[in-house]
């Protein structure tokens, strides 16, 4: 029976936490290459909770150090992918200090891997991922306006190197689809512990909403389907109506019906939590928004002109050369819009909704 740690910790205590996930899930590292992968989604700073908090890698990163790992590294492929954006994303955000110097912008060495030839043949991952021994994967507690949720197979998707992301976003072309794709790039390294970062959540319009609610827990686990129905559960969501969580269940990667799963410690739905648009129960199980949700004619992007800066970083990371500045301010071409958001989750300003 697969099973989930529940455990309560603030920023300033979350090491007794790492040590349970541990004592759970004993895992030997001794002269292995281990990969520390937390979510560095973009720069941003420690509090607004988009990355995984520095607190918590570096309690992994100290108890790593006293398994006798041969190697560690700690890196991720974050959203932006321009020259000095990895190092900065980690600077800004705190990742840099708490990774100890074992920080590695593991973007510059990529490797070719054969994906799902029904959206593209290969894929390009940094050759860390594939090379380490054992990878610790560090999500956060977040929602995601495509895939309802970003936990911990959603936190695979920085695996992939460069522009392969805004790539993937274009190829799949819709929500139900993308969710399906970040399966096929969770399975090309499944990860061998997950330590989720739950002491501060976000809610709302993830994965970079401004609406943060105290949560207060370290959630740890040995897969990630389990481990993301128990999050999905605090969420108020139905795991079974999510198509990523369909998907991985039909590969065979793990099971989200929390009965075949053994909780350790309290399993409890955050109150009033609030979902990303189409992303609340009723909605999951109504199958004429669920088409809508699939279709391309759901969603665009709207830019809040009173918090942009008109800085481009939206224009810069469009997949389909979507957006472009007129006069200050982005505009979106609907017809082009494949509807990716990835643009609302770079923007530094928090300037896009979904609308
Ligand atoms: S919407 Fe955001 S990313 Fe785009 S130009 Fe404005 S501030 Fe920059
Ligand atoms: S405008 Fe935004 S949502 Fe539309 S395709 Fe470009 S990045 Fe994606």
């Amino acid at each position: 029976m697969k099973k989930v740690l529940i455990h309560p910790a603030t920023h300033d205590t979350v090491r007794p936490a790492v040590d349970r996930a541990f004592e759970i899930f004993p895992i030997n590292l001794s002269g292995k290459k281990v990969l520390i992968k937390p979510n560095a989604l973009r720069s941003s700073d420690a509090d607004e909770a988009i990355v995984t908090h520095p607190s918590v890698l570096r309690a992994v990163v100290e108890k790593v150090e006293t398994l006798n790992p041969a190697a560690i590294i700690v890196g991720d492929n974050p959203g932006v992918a321009s020259y000095g954006a990895n190092e900065e994303c980690f600077e800004k955000t705190g990742l840099m200090e708490a990774a100890k110097g074992y920080y590695q912008n593991i973007g510059n060495d990529p490797v070719t891997v054969d994906f799902n030839p029904a959206f593209m043949a290969s894929a390009s991952v940094s050759r860390a991922i594939m090379e380490a021994d054992i990878i610790i994967s560090l999500p956060r507690f977040k929602t995601h306006g495509l895939t309802v949720l970003s936990g911990a197979i959603k936190n695979s998707y920085g695996f992939l190197c460069g522009a392969q992301k805004a790539l993937l976003h274009k190829v799949a072309g819709n929500p139900a689809r993308f969710q399906e794709v970040v399966v096929d790039v969770f399975k090309i390294r499944v990860p061998d512990l997950f330590i989720m970062d739950a002491v501060v959540g976000m809610e709302g319009n993830g994965p970079s909403s401004p609406d943060l609610r105290d949560i207060g827990l370290i959630l740890a686990a040995d897969n990630a389907v389990a481990m993301d129905a128990v999050v999905a559960t605090m969420m108020g969501c139905d795991p079974s109506c999510l198509r990523f969580l369909q998907k991985a269940k039909e590969d065979g990667l793990g099971d989200y019906d929390l009965t075949t799963v053994n909780i350790i410690g309290t399993l409890e739905k955050v109150k009033n939590f609030k979902l990303p648009p189409l992303g609340g129960e009723g909605v999951a199980q109504n199958p004429a928004i669920q088409e809508m949700l699939a279709s391309k004619i759901s969603f665009r992007p709207q830019v809040d002109q009173s918090l942009c800066t008109g800085c481009g970083t939206c224009v810069d990371q469009c997949p389909v050369s979507a957006l472009e500045i007129v006069d200050v301010f982005p505009e979106v071409d609907a017809d082009t819009c494949i509807t990716c958001f990835c643009c609302q989750e770079l923007c530094p300003e928090k300037a896009i909704q979904l609308g």
